[in-house]
């Protein structure tokens, strides 16, 4: 590598052929088509992808791979801050509609006094609480009047999410009164079955529990077919 055949060529340049940096094996110099101060290595990548990089970030570790190793020793997919990540998607339009009063649904958000409770202005927190989205499903608070934060959010398909639109409907449970949802979880029952016993057939919260504690697995098959 000594020929200097190339009017860029500076003998200051370290010679790396044939070296290897991570997964990089250098193959030859590589002069851009514009004249750039930079030393330009031709490298070829365990996985077989071959392009130039920059003599710094060989020497200096910032380039191991072209980027197959960060794909393969990825982060869980849940905390890529990409829109390809669909909890992503669903954190940046959870602060669009309580934030950006440009944006048609923030009428029904932000404009209402719907907010991102302080902790999930932090994405990692946000997605450390709800965990990856399941396919199909998408963010629901479970008291429709409050905000975005733990405790008052779920992964919820959209059959559940227009059930409880529908009913948006407060229980008394316990003595105490709380959205249907919120009695579903505390109680352990089916929620789309305990909507379906209170809302539609007029059953008593309570008695309604207690049916679905008995018979539980059929509601639950029922449900699993609306769905
Ligand atoms: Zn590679």
């Amino acid at each position: 590598m000594d020929t200097p055949e190339h009017p860029t060529f500076t003998h200051r340049a370290r010679d790396l052929e044939n070296q290897r940096f991570g997964k990089w094996t250098v193959l030859h110099r590589y002069y851009p088509q514009v004249k750039s101060k930079a030393t330009y290595w031709t490298c070829r990548c365990d996985c077989g992808t071959v392009k130039p990089v920059m003599a710094p970030a060989l020497v200096k570790g910032g380039s191991t791979s072209c980027g197959c190793a960060r794909r393969t020793n990825k982060l869980p997919q849940s905390k890529v801050r990409s829109q390809e990540n669909p909890l992503y998607r669903t954190w940046m339009t959870m602060k669009t509609r309580c934030y950006n009063s440009s944006h048609p649904s923030y009428k029904a958000y932000g404009a209402r006094g719907i907010k991102v409770a302080p902790e999930w202005h932090d994405y990692a927190r946000f997605a450390a609480d709800m965990g990856e989205r399941p396919t199909g499903h998408s963010i629901e608070r479970i008291d429709n009047n409050g905000d975005y934060g733990p405790g008052n959010c779920h992964w919820a398909t959209r059959v559940e999410q227009c059930s409880n639109r529908r009913n948006s409907r407060v229980v008394l449970l316990e003595g105490r009164s709380m959205p249907l949802s919120v009695a579903a979880r505390e109680q352990g029952v089916d929620y789309l079955s305990l909507y379906m016993l209170v809302v539609k057939r007029g059953i008593e919260a309570h008695e309604a529990v207690r049916r679905l504690r008995e018979k539980g697995s059929r509601f639950r098959e029922r449900a699993a077919e609306l769905k």
